[in-house]
């Protein structure tokens, strides 16, 4: 069962101050959570500096994983238009932050996503948004980049859709040496892209340059 509290998200904060107030109250149950694990890692929560860091790690965590708490509607609304155009749109370079639902800990990279219009367009901001949706979740990289392509079939019916996404593991580069620089690549091609190698080659092109 969800016990999840109103977040970020449902009070319309998208950039989220992750400070903490003097006298703030954030969420006391996730507070005690946190200072029960700062006690089992050995450490005392009473000490000067981790006084208020129950409360900072609540928030953060609660706004990593705002994505929860948002639908795709919420996000695309009023930012779709009508448009004759059917070539090529491609947003590059989205950075994007998420956690690995197997550790917890952080992966980022960067966002290509491609579409071909047929009789709508999405605004260019939005496309970020749809990656932050699904960003902010636990998530492995592979979903996240299926789920990124679906909503953009969804949101707008296109010829196709085109994601791909490249990360770095903070659970690969933190254990060892040797794997600071590896990076995951994941794609998820609809429509058109799938269908028609030639598209893809074009898309290819668009991204190398
Ligand atoms: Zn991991």
């Amino acid at each position: 069962m969800s016990t999840r509290k109103p977040t970020f998200a449902a009070s319309g904060h998208y950039a989220a101050n992750l400070d903490a107030g003097p006298d703030e109250v954030f969420d006391p149950e996730f507070e005690s959570l946190v200072r029960k694990i700062l006690l089992r890692l050995g450490e005392n929560p009473q000490r000067e500096g981790l006084q208020r860091t129950p409360l900072r790690v609540a928030k953060a965590l609660t706004f990593l994983t705002s994505g929860y708490d948002q639908k795709l509607d919420d996000v695309v609304s009023e930012a779709i238009f009508d448009e004759k155009c059917e070539e090529m749109v491609v947003v590059k370079d989205i950075e994007f932050y998420s956690l690995c639902e197997h550790h917890v800990l952080p992966f980022f990279g960067k966002a290509h996503v491609a579409y071909l219009p047929k009789g709508h367009v999405i605004g260019l901001s939005k496309v970020a948004r749809i990656v932050d949706l699904f960003a902010r979740r636990l998530q492995v990289q592979e979903r996240l980049t299926n789920q990124v392509a679906d909503a953009m079939m969804e949101a707008l019916a296109p010829h196709g859709v085109a994601v791909i996404m490249e990360a770095s593991h903070f659970c690969m580069m933190m254990r060892g040496v040797q794997k600071q620089n590896s990076s995951t690549v994941t794609s998820a091609m609809r429509g058109t892209f799938r269908e028609n190698a030639r598209t893809r080659g074009e898309l290819l092109e668009l991204i190398r340059n």
